[in-house]
């Protein structure tokens, strides 16, 4: 599963738990991007959304965390991030990537598209506000998924942060804490509290 993870939330969390639970998955392997080509500069510095990551997934014995897009140098395509995967796993690894409605509306403009999806089975989730509809794939390159709905974006937590309301229970409690320890989302000069 790629993603900004700025920061990681219950919303990414609960979509890997389920999509392994129905894939019958080994392993999920969190890719934080390194500097992400359509979301612009304003990104959080990469070793702290791969912190938040690990802090946030640690806990669960089938969640990994991959340094492979930010050790790379330059924009991340998922192209690469595939390419990678596929070399450390090896030819017996069967490759799952999930993302959520809204990334997955948009994935004909990603990179090298159609490479791309031989590389891996996609799996789109369900994404409150956005409709999830399998953006003109192929039938065997896309599974739909119906995932609890949780109303939650990284947009949204930065923002509360920003303006001083809580993030409690909207991400793990050590991400709370670590947000709260590297003054993260705060305007220059706030100090904020938990
Ligand atoms: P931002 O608001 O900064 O874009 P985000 O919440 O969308 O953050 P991303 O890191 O952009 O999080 O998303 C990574 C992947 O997780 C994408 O495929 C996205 O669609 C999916 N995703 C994010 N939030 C949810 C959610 N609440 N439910 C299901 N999928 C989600
Ligand atoms: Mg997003």
């Amino acid at each position: 599963m790629g993603g900004t993870f700025d920061p990681i939330h219950h919303g990414h969390l609960v979509a890997a738990s389920e999509v392994a639970d129905l894939f019958d998955l080994e392993e999920v392997v969190f890719v934080p991007t390194g500097q992400p080509y359509q979301k612009g500069g304003a990104v959080s510095d990469v070793e702290d959304r791969y912190l938040m990551t690990v802090i946030a997934t640690a806990s669960n014995p089938r969640f990994h965390v991959s340094r492979a897009d930010i050790d790379r140098t330059g924009p991340t395509y998922t192209v690469d991030t595939l390419r990678d995967l596929a070399a450390v796993y090896g030819p017996d690894t069967e490759l799952f990537f999930i993302t959520g409605a809204d990334a997955l509306a948009r994935i004909l403009s990603w990179k090298d598209a159609l490479e791309m999806l031989s590389l891996a089975h996609f799996v789109g989730v369900t994404r409150p506000g956005f409709e999830l509809s399998d953006a003109h794939l192929p039938a065997d390159t896309v599974t739909l998924v119906e995932v609890p709905a949780m109303a939650i974006s990284s947009s949204d937590c930065r923002n509360r942060v920003g303006s001083g309301k809580p993030v409690w229970y909207l991400v793990p409690d050590g991400v709370v804490q670590y947000i709260a320890k590297r003054r993260l989302y705060r305007p220059a000069g706030d100090v904020g509290r938990v």
